[in-house]
């Protein structure tokens, strides 16, 4: 089994989502002391990605927005800053070309538009010599979507994979690259977060179960998630575990906190501390 040498933190390009929408139920005037509001409601976000060096592969979770879709569609989510999926791939020793692997923790858009490029009239994968793995149940979830998810299951993300002759389905409970896969199904139908493990710590790539540090407390669940009280248990359960075994949770939303551990007080969960990947 192929051992992690090395994890680069790879940021994709940030941007911005309605505050309300990411907070669901909860106030703005607790949400917008972790997360403050811009003029038109809308909170920084970053779409942070993992690059995963083993031994006989290099794997990226996640790939952020991309830079395909027309300026009217990114109008909605206000992309600012300097980071490009290309120039951190760069930064980190490796090019696009080299990507052996991508994992997709679900197929939002968020997610996954970095994964495919136009060429000419043509979306084509930016990553010419990678597999691509999502959870089998959630690709089926995403090809036949509700109407209140459609708009972040883009046909121009989903159709080049699945034409691209490189898309592998699996099964909750396989480990085809490696590293466990814990599976909910609370913010999409099975999303995959990849638990792993590294210089003896294990960290889980949060995903959208905890989108930024101002989403550890248990009910701070986002608007958008489709089954938010299945959300509350999984959560639940698995902060738990996370204060108990020390996880480290790396957060792919949080502009400011890249990592952060988990402390249980009072019988509430809350941010222990904040680390940098290399630090760890
Ligand atoms: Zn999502």
């Amino acid at each position: 089994m192929s051992i992690i040498k090395n994890l680069y933190s790879i940021e994709t390009g940030n941007f911005k989502l309605d505050g309300g929408a990411m907070f669901g139920v909860v106030p703005k005037a607790i949400w917008k002391k972790t997360n403050p509001a811009d003029d038109l409601n809308m909170i920084d976000m970053a779409a942070r990605s993992l690059l995963i060096e083993t031994t006989s592969s290099l794997i990226l979770i996640d790939t952020g927005l991309g830079d395909k879709q027309d300026e009217k569609f990114f109008s909605h989510y206000h992309k600012w800053g300097e980071y490009s999926i290309d120039d951190s791939i760069k930064k980190a020793g490796f090019s696009s070309g080299d990507v052996t692997d991508v994992f997709f923790t679900h197929l939002h858009f968020d997610h996954c538009g970095g994964a495919i490029i136009r060429k000419g009239n043509r979306l084509i994968p930016r990553f010419e010599n990678a597999n691509f793995w999502v959870n089998k149940g959630h690709w089926e979830w995403a090809n036949s979507p509700n109407s209140r998810e459609k708009a972040s299951f883009l046909p121009d993300n989903i159709l080049p994979l699945k034409e691209s002759g490189k898309l592998n389905l699996i099964d909750a409970n396989e480990k085809p690259l490696g590293f466990d896969i814990l599976t909910v199904n609370g913010h999409t139908e099975k999303m995959m977060l990849p638990v792993l493990e590294f210089k003896s710590r294990t960290i889980v790539f949060v995903s959208d179960l905890i989108p930024t540090s101002g989403h550890v407390r248990v009910p701070f669940i986002m608007g958008y998630d489709t089954r938010p009280l299945q959300t509350l248990r999984e959560k639940e359960s698995f902060l738990e575990k996370a204060a108990k075994d020390k996880f480290l949770l790396f957060l792919q939303h949080d502009v400011k906190n890249e990592i952060i551990d988990i402390k249980k007080e009072n019988n509430k969960f809350k941010l222990n501390k904040t680390f940098k990947l290399e630090n760890i």
